[in-house]
This record gives structure tokens, C-alpha cells and sequence, in this order.
């Protein structure tokens, strides 16, 4: 098996350019966008051709406890494997537990965002002069497309 890095650069294919980029975790924008009274983060990527936006990770800053939690559940289950425990059962009840707890905070994570994404239904556009992100609403016509 090949080893894998931690950063990868990833091919992408632009939707509306059709252009063919490379994108790395450096290359991903993120920002701070109050939309409707709400402060969200965006994690997103942009076409180097003609500027189009691709979400990563759209969150309420209110939701992001839950990213907190993710984190340090999966810390706790990644150390649930060198736990000093008396006995492999033990042991693995230790380890059953931290994963079921990991599992329940990824759950909550993807709802809360999942949540945030059902109610803004809009779409992202970025500004290469200005170097902002705007958030737009879709309108009727633009869903006829
Ligand atoms: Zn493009």
C-alpha cells in the first residue's frame, strides 16, 4: 500500500469552466459570512480559472462546538487504544465506548450542518478584486435553470 501524506492536493474539474486544478488543504479559504442575522464559517475552494466557489464546510458559529466535540472524541478514541486498563476486556469496553461516543458526535455535527444547508439554499460566489465571498439567494428564475 502506498503511505499517504497528510496534505494531499486533490483534481478537480470545474462545473462551470471545465478547467482541471490541482487544490490542497492551503489553498482553502476561510471566512467568517453573516447571512440573515446568522454567523456562519465557510470553508470553501475556488476555480483559479474563472472564480467559481466550492463550500467545503458550511457551520454556525453557534454549531461549532460540535466540530469541537468531533475532535476531541476521536482524540479520546485514537488514545482508547493505549489506555492502561486491567484486562482486554476492559479494555475493549474502554475502546467500544470512545467510538460509540465519536460516532455520536460526528452524528450531531453532520445534522447541525445539514440543518444550516437546508435553510440557506443560496449560493456562494467569490470576488477576485475585492477578494470577498457574497452569498446570494437563488430566485425563482435561477431554479427554473
Ligand atoms: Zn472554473
Amino acid at each position: 500500500m502506498m503511505k499517504q501524506s497528510s496534505i494531499k492536493a486533490r483534481q478537480m474539474i470545474c462545473d462551470k469552466c471545465e478547467n482541471t486544478f490541482l487544490y490542497s488543504p492551503v489553498d482553502i479559504k476561510t471566512t467568517n459570512i453573516k447571512i440573515d442575522n446568522q454567523d456562519l464559517l465557510l470553508q470553501c475552494f475556488v476555480c483559479p480559472e474563472c472564480d467559481a466557489l466550492y463550500p467545503i464546510l458550511l457551520i454556525r458559529i453557534n454549531d461549532m462546538h460540535y466540530l469541537k466535540d468531533v475532535q476531541e472524541s476521536l482524540a479520546a478514541y485514537r488514545s482508547s487504544f493505549n489506555a492502561n486498563s486491567q484486562g482486554l476486556d476492559k479494555k475493549l469496553e474502554l475502546i467500544n465506548k470512545a467510538e460509540e461516543k465519536y460516532k455520536d458526535s460526528r452524528k450531531k455535527l453532520s445534522s447541525a450542518i445539514l440543518e444550516t444547508r437546508k435553510r440557506l439554499s443560496g449560493y456562494f460566489t467569490y470576488d477576485k478584486q475585492t477578494q470577498k465571498i457574497y452569498y446570494h439567494e437563488k430566485n425563482m428564475e435561477e431554479k427554473e435553470k
